[in-house]
Parts: structure tokens; C-alpha cells; sequence
């Protein structure tokens, strides 16, 4: 589920219950621009303030998180009546919360809040799912995605907190709800409320005495080593298993999803797997053939040009191109564009040799 119904999403907006989606919006709006992270807002209230707005501004969501908040609706059970939709896959991509990851801010772009909305404070929980997959997008070079890159990344996600003690919930007895009898206009109906001992846990966990939130997982910085295979291409994912949010109790813990974004370069340009480099000619050396260097992600590249190139001839050199054996059937082969240099002034000397060579040509 991805509301708290005990939750006011209303108070935190600042609207009336029977606020308009655009009224909704627009009050979101206003507040995401005074809390926003990056200029100095709480990522606490940003994050609250971005879960109110996915509930409230969806026609369907706001109207299950109604029925929740009114009471109206029995059962926490296990995932009846909720959607769960926006947990799997990739659904959560759109608008989630930036968030500043300083000195790595370069390395780390857009953080997806998918994964973290239920942490807010006491969604119900599932006792048995594993633990929330992240998704992180990560920057590269267009040379580093030529070649086998390794990298440091550092990124948060909610784990286990250390020495934490576990104890059944003598409240729900594990059960993570509790049967209440509800009076309305047909009569006393039995439903089930989340437990407020545990908060849905089922579970008190505790650290030296002291309760602690969130399962007994806490938001804290992980570093991990990551390689990118060669000749990854832009928007591609790579899961690193068991990377994501811990699992509260015995759940196993989620994956982690990169995003790869592969910067544009300006020397080169990929098709498929070929490599496109542009590269100056003189006159001369198309003219009368030569050698020229040109660049290349592995290094710089000295290759031949075919006496007569034309302008806009490209000039292909086998097997220089995108892929790493094993990994691609076939490596791409690499074009080096030429850009031909004519000369645009000519000494007294050099222009008395052209005319020279121009009349051989007659
Ligand atoms: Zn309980």
C-alpha cells in the first residue's frame, strides 16, 4: 500500500477535503518549491509533503485512502484492497524527490523516492515481503561505457539496525492487527485496525532498551563497488541483488536497480555498437594519402588515409568499435569521419604552386 491512512494528507497540503485535483496540485506545488531539498528544506517534510501529493492528486488512490482514513473498510489484510501496483517493476519512476548527494552528486543523479515512501512513519507493514527494491541512476562517460568501468557508488538505504533485539508484540500476537467493533448506521460490524502497540509490525524491536521505528531498520549510507560492462548502452539496468532496503525481521532483503546514463561526448557518437569519430585531414593527406591520430576511448588510434578520400568519406577500421567478446556476438567497427582542412590563406609562394598545378589540370 502506498498510504498511511492514519496519516492527513489533507493538513499536510493545506486543503480542504473537498479540494480539486488542481487545487491539490497547485498547494502541492507551492510547498515542494519551500521544502525542496536542494534549497535547504527538510527531506523529512519534502518526502511527506511528495507522498500526500502521489495520493491526492490520484483519482484512484484518494479515493481508497478516503475509505482507509474513514474507516469504512475492513481488514488490513494481507494486501486486500490495496494496490500494489506502484511497488512492482519500475512504476515508481516518475516524480520522485532529488535528493543531494554531495561530493558524489556528480556520480549519483536523480534519486527515485519509490522505495522509500512506506518508511514515512507507520505505514502498515508487510511481515513477510522482502524489503523494498531501489532504483539509483548513475552518470557515466561515454568512454567509460566503451570499456569494463568500475566504481565506487554511495547511496542510502534502510537497514538493520545494529543490536537490534526482536520480541513478539504481546498486543496482536504477531498478528499486526487487532479486531475492533465498529458501530454504523447497519448495525456493529467487527474490523480490523493495525495494531498501535507495533504499528503492524507485529514485532517490538528495541536497541538497548530503547523502541525503535521503522521495523528496527534505520535510513543509513551505503558504499558498494560496482562494475558496468563494456559497451553498456544509455538507459540500460543493472540489479544488484540484495542491494536494497533490508527486510524487516526475517524478510530477505530487496535488489537494487541502476540506471544507467551515458554522458554524450564531443569527439564521438555511437550507432549500435559502431563508433563514429570526427577527426581534421589536411589537403595533403587526402590528396597524396598519409597518417593521421585520431582519438579512441582505449587511446589514441594513428590510422592511414587512402590517397584520393573524398570529403565526407568516413574511413572504417575493423573491430575498433563497441562490445567486449563474450558479451556481444560481434564488435562494431569504428568510422572515422573527415573533416578536410582547406587552406584559407595562401603565401605568395604557395598560391604561385597552385596556379601551377592548376594548369596541369587544363
Ligand atoms: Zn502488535
Amino acid at each position: 500500500m502506498d498510504f498511511d491512512p492514519k496519516k492527513d494528507y489533507y493538513a499536510l497540503l493545506g486543503v480542504s477535503e473537498t479540494a480539486s485535483i488542481d487545487e491539490i496540485k497547485k498547494a502541492f506545488r507551492k510547498l515542494a518549491v519551500k521544502h525542496h531539498p536542494d534549497r535547504g528544506g527538510s527531506k523529512e517534510k519534502f518526502q511527506e509533503i511528495n507522498e500526500a501529493h502521489s495520493v491526492l492528486s490520484d483519482e484512484k488512490k484518494k479515493q481508497q485512502y478516503d475509505m482507509f482514513r474513514k474507516g469504512g473498510f475492513g481488514g488490513f489484510g494481507d494486501g486486500a484492497g490495496f494496490d500494489f501496483g506502484n511497488f512492482g517493476g519500475f512504476g515508481g519512476f516518475s516524480g520522485g524527490a532529488t535528493i543531494d548527494m554531495g561530493d558524489l552528486g556528480d556520480l549519483i543523479g536523480n534519486i527515485f523516492n519509490g522505495g522509500f515512501g512506506g518508511f514515512g512513519g507507520g505505514t502498515v507493514p508487510s511481515r513477510t515481503a522482502k524489503g523494498e527494491d531501489l532504483k539509483r541512476v548513475i552518470e557515466i562517460s561515454f568512454e567509460e561505457a566503451f570499456l569494463w568501468t568500475e566504481k565506487k557508488i554511495s547511496y542510502e538505504r534502510m537497514q538493520k539496525v545494529d543490536g537490534v533485539k526482536e520480541e513478539t508484540c504481546k498486543e496482536c500476537w504477531w498478528k499486526g492487527k487487532i479486531t475492533q467493533a465498529a458501530q454504523t448506521m447497519f448495525g456493529t460490524f467487527q474490523t480490523q485496525v493495525v495494531c498501535p502497540t507495533c504499528h503492524g509490525y507485529g514485532k517490538i524491536f528495541t536497541k538497548n532498551g530503547k523502541p525503535l521505528a521503522n521495523g528496527g531498520l534505520e535510513e543509513q549510507k551505503e558504499t558498494i563497488s560496482i562494475k558496468i560492462p563494456a559497451g553498456i548502452k544509455d538507459d540500460a539496468f543493472i540489479k544488484y541483488p540484495e542491494k536494497g532496503n533490508d527486510g524487516i525481521g526475517e524478510a530477505p532483503t530487496g535488489d537494487l536497480y541502476l540506471k544507467i546514463r551515458v554522458l554524450p561526448s564531443n569527439k564521438y557518437r555511437r550507432k549500435d555498437n559502431d563508433l563514429y569519430v570526427k577527426a581534421e585531414i589536411s589537403l595533403f593527406d587526402v590528396v597524396l594519402g598519409g597518417e593521421i591520430d585520431v582519438p579512441h576511448p582505449e587511446g589514441k588510434m594513428t590510422i592511414k588515409i587512402p590517397k584520393g578520400t573524398q570529403i565526407g568519406d568516413k574511413i572504417k577500421v575493423g573491430g575498433k568499435g563497441f562490445g567486449s567478446k563474450g558479451l556481444f556476438q560481434s564488435k562494431g567497427d569504428m568510422y572515422v569521419e573527415t573533416h578536410i582542412n582547406i587552406p584559407k590563406k595562401l603565401s605568395k609562394e604557395e598560391e604561385k604552386l597552385w596556379k601551377e598545378l592548376q594548369s596541369l589540370e587544363k
